[in-house]
This record gives structure tokens, sequence and C-alpha cells, in this order.
């Protein structure tokens, strides 16, 4: 239930790993995979670093690629509504391109990602709220609240078309691919960022909390090839390198409980720098591919959400 779901959203910070299916490409290559999922029920992946090394890396979840969108969103969704009990809320996809931070994020038409299901979600509860007569609505949200005087925030009717914020957020990430012919490539360069605003209301004392809501979907962290080290487009890899690295920066200095967080390193953490930290809850995806080919990347992937963690 809602109280169950708000206590364990309690934490700051958490890192759920995601790997995604070998594409159909890989698989007609033959190509091995190098992921262990033994003890995945239990946050640990094991990754194959050679013929007779493994590797443990611990998360607070690990998806196999069987794992869908549903489960993911389950996880998700304590973060999620604790931006309605006035929360800053971060929620990020961190990955070597093709590793499905998207999918995660946006997810595909018929098969809609963590950005959608929370915009549903919402619309699910302020539905369930203008249905439902304000009194008996009342009492079942005190269940979920944590103080006697305490009823989680309500969102006003004002907030209720989100479907028109949907709209505008697909408008959004569709511009992502404008400027480019391909859209992977371009994605691949960008980081996609939305942000809600949520306005609750406490229907009791009638105090309004207002909070934010990131679904931030991360350019590519993959390391740029040699051969393709050089003008604009090297420019634009070291920006992208700084603001991961310096993403990576401020939510490791976070979970170690630093006196110093280095928030003034990149546009991005100081965009992102009200909702990262204090109260704020902080939920990272690292994506892998489970292909051999992919190793390399992989081990800097999970090297960097180890040091957020
Ligand atoms: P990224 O955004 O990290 O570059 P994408 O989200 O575009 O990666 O994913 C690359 C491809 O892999 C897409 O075709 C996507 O649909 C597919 N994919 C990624 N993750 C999954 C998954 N968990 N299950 C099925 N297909 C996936
Ligand atoms: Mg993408």
């Amino acid at each position: 239930n809602l109280f169950n779901q708000i206590q364990e959203a309690k934490g700051n910070i958490r890192v759920f790993c995601r790997c995604r299916p070998l594409s159909k490409d890989e698989v007609s290559a033959g190509c091995a995979t190098v992921i262990d999922f033994d003890a995945a029920k239990d946050g640990d992946l094991g990754i194959l670093t050679g013929a007779s090394t493994r590797k443990i890396y611990k998360f607070d979840r690990v998806y196999t690629p069987k794992a869908d969108q549903v489960d993911v969103f389950a996880d998700a969704s304590p973060m999620v509504i604790s931006v309605l009990d006035g929360y800053n809320v971060c929620i990020f996809a961190y990955g070597q391109t093709g590793t499905g931070k998207t999918f995660t994020m946006e997810g595909i038409e018929q098969n809609r990602g963590v950005n959608y299901r929370t915009l549903e979600h919402y619309n699910e509860q302020i539905r369930d709220l203008l249905a439902t007569s304000p009194s008996s609505k009342k009492l079942e949200i005190r269940q979920a609240s944590e103080g006697v005087h305490h009823v989680p925030g309500i969102v006003e009717a004002k907030v209720e078309n989100i479907k028109e914020v949907w709209e505008v957020l697909q408008a959004g990430s569709n511009a992502r691919a404008v400027g480019s012919n391909n859209v992977n490539e371009h994605s691949s360069r960008s980081h996609c960022m939305l942000c809600i605003m949520v306005i609750a209301k406490n229907l009791v004392n009638g105090e309004c909390t207002k909070s934010k809501l990131w679904l931030v979907d991360l350019a590519g962290s993959e390391r740029l090839a040699k051969t393709e080290a050089q003008g604009e487009r090297l420019k634009e890899a070291q920006n992208i390198n700084r603001s991961l690295s310096a993403l990576g920066d401020v939510v490791s200095a976070l979970a170690a409980k630093s006196s110093y967080i280095p928030y003034r390193n990149s546009k991005l953490t100081h965009l992102l720098q009200d909702s990262l930290g204090g109260d704020s809850k902080t939920l990272m995806f690292v994506q892998i591919s489970p292909s051999e080919q992919d190793l390399g990347e992989t081990l800097s992937s999970l090297n960097f959400a180890t040091r957020v963690r």
C-alpha cells in the first residue's frame, strides 16, 4: 500500500541496474553474454571479466533482460509518490548508447517507460481524488501519512491536465531529434531533461507544497573513438564527459555525506541542484549491455555506479 511504499522510499539515493537483452544482430553474430544474474534478486550482478574471473557489483535492484516496464515502475513508484509528499525527486538513466536509457525512461509506444507511467500514475491519483467524495478519500490518504496531523499532498485539479503535460514532454523529446538525421546519434550526445512541478495541497490545513520531479535521460557515457576525436565533435564529447563526471562527483559526495557538494562544476548539476541532496531523493538507473563486445563500457558504467552508492 501507499504507506509501505512511502516508508520504502525513505533512503535518499537508490541505484538500480538494468541490462537490456542481446539484440537480434548480436544473437545472430553469436555474441557471448558476460553478465551473471544468479543473485539478481539480492541486488547482486556478476560480470565475467575473464575466463575464470567474476566481479560482483551490488545494487538496490538488478533487472535481467526479462524484466518488463511494469516491474521497473513498481520499484520506481515509491520515489515518484514521494513527490506528492513534498520531496524533490530526480530519476536519471546513465549508460552507454544503446543500453536502454531511453527505453527505461521514455519507453516505446507499445511499452511505455518511467516518464509516461509517472504521469499516468498522477493522473490516476487525481482522477481517484476527484471521483471519490473528499471525506472518504481523506481518511484513506491520512493512513499514508507519517505524522498524526500530516496528510500527504493532494494534487490540485490545476495539475489535472497531465495528458497535455505529456504531450509537451513528447514534443520536447521529439525536438531532441531535430537537427540530426540520425536520432540515436543525436540523443547519444544530449541530455534529455524533463521537469515536472507538482503542487500538492494538504486538504486539512490548506498548506501547499511545491516539489519538482526531474526525469533525465542522460547522454551516452561511452568514450569517443580516437578517430572521431576532433573539432566540434571533440568539444561536444568533452562537455558530455565533464557533465557526467560532475554528476558522478555530486552524487558520490552526497552518498558519502560530504560537507562540500560540487554542484557548480557543470550546467547539468547546477540545474539539478535543488533536486539532488538535502531532502531530495535520487534514483539512478545504470543501463548496461550483456554483450562481451561492450564489456569495457559496461565495467566503466558499473564503476561509475559504484562511486555513487
Ligand atoms: P539508449 O537510449 O541507451 O541509447 P535505447 O533505449 O535506444 O538505448 O535502446 C536501444 C535498443 O534496445 C532499442 O531498440 C530499445 O528498444 C532496445 N531495448 C533497450 N532496453 C530494452 C529492454 N529492456 N527490453 C527490450 N528492448 C530493449
Ligand atoms: Mg537514448
